[in-house]
């Protein structure tokens, strides 16, 4: 294998990406290719606009966690950071205060801003932007693609009780910043994802892939979001590669994130096997061959089976490089059979 395709959000799959690699570095994949080469398409429904900057989270963690750029103990923006920029903001009385934009993090979304007003579409101030964090150690064996150039937003309906409707509606970050995921997510609304284009290189990412991942990141806020832009899921389904994923729920439980909440909205039960189910195998109309539950879920295996799913459980917490590499060979194993 040498081509591999993966739909990554945020942190869960930044960190499943370093693993990955970790994994081919070290020659501990199964029949995959040391110059194996790593396509990430990413989700941009969590981009927001604020202070008149275009911030995409999961772009930006994906390529500050494989440039060694992130924060290791927050596991979003950057390491060694300040926040004078914040203060000065807060002194002004200037709102939103909830959403964190670190001094040496805003390089980033100014860069990213004036490429953006020049004309330039984000798959190519991505791209910019990589040569930076990416090219100096993996050259041009990984790309990093947003799902789709255009603008696409997730809002979450919330309860309130002081509008006539009972809800109002808010964007994911505010949902997940400010209101720290804790009152329930009673919608989840994807502005613009029915009437967006995949990203250059996104449908032919897949098309083309030797193998396809599902890494264990937000089912509906991640991969839900990629999986719902045209044609993204046709590919899934067209693709001679196999496509394996791996379960970010363990024992019912997110592990970090919130997933649960999100689940819950869209009426999937919070554990890993109906996760699985809820990508579906290709075979009935979903777009999975293969699916990774962790040990502790191994009761679910049988569940996932009799559901059309390769299924195995291994140990699936990313604890450190070797961990999440050797998960990242049991997925690769999963689906070579
Ligand atoms: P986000 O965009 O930063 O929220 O990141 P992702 O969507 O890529 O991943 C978030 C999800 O990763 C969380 O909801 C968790 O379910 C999952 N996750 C985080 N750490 C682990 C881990 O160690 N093991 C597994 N299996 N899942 C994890
Ligand atoms: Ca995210």
């Amino acid at each position: 294998m040498r081509d591999i395709t993966v739909l990554s959000g945020g942190m869960g799959g930044a960190r499943f990406l370093r693993g990955l690699l970790h994994g081919i570095e070290h020659r501990l994949l199964p029949g995959v290719a040391a110059d194996a080469r790593v396509t990430v398409v990413a989700n941009t429904a969590d981009d927001l606009w604020i202070h008149g900057l275009k911030v995409c989270p999961d772009l930006d963690t994906v390529m500050y966690t494989l440039g060694d750029g992130i924060d290791p103990g927050r596991g979003w923006g950057r390491r060694d950071e300040t926040w004078s920029t914040k203060d000065e903001l807060a002194a002004y009385g200037v709102e939103p205060t909830w959403f964190g934009l670190g001094d040496r993090d805003l390089a980033t979304h100014l860069v990213r801003t004036q490429m953006l007003d020049a004309g330039y579409p984000l798959s190519q101030v991505t791209e910019a932007l990589c040569r930076r964090w990416l090219t100096p150690t993996f050259g041009d064996r990984v790309r990093l693609l947003p799902m789709t150039d255009e603008r696409v937003e997730t809002h979450i309906a919330v309860p309130d009780a002081d509008s006539p409707s009972g809800r109002r509606v808010v964007h994911f970050q505010e949902y997940w910043v400010r209101l720290r995921a804790a009152v329930p997510a009673e919608a989840v609304v994807v502005v613009g994802l029915d009437d967006a284009t995949p990203g250059p290189g996104v449908v032919d990412a897949i098309t083309d892939a030797d193998l396809v991942v599902l890494p264990p990141s937000n089912p509906v806020v991640s991969v839900g979001t990629i999986l719902g832009v045209p044609r993204v899921r046709e590919a899934l389904t067209a693709t001679a590669a196999p496509v394996v994923g791996l379960s970010p729920i363990v024992g019912g439980s997110h592990v970090r994130g919130m997933a649960e909440q999100l689940l819950t909205s869209i009426g999937v039960e919070v554990s890993a096997a109906a996760v699985g189910l809820h990508y579906g195998p290709r075979s009935g109309g979903g777009v999975l061959d293969g699916w990774l539950v962790d040990e502790v879920d191994a009761a679910a295996v049988e569940r996932v089976a009799a559901g059309g799913l390769a299924c195995r459980a291994v140990p699936l917490m990313m604890t450190d490089l070797d961990a999440t590499a050797a998960m990242a060979a049991a997925a690769v194993e999963l689906v070579a059979r």
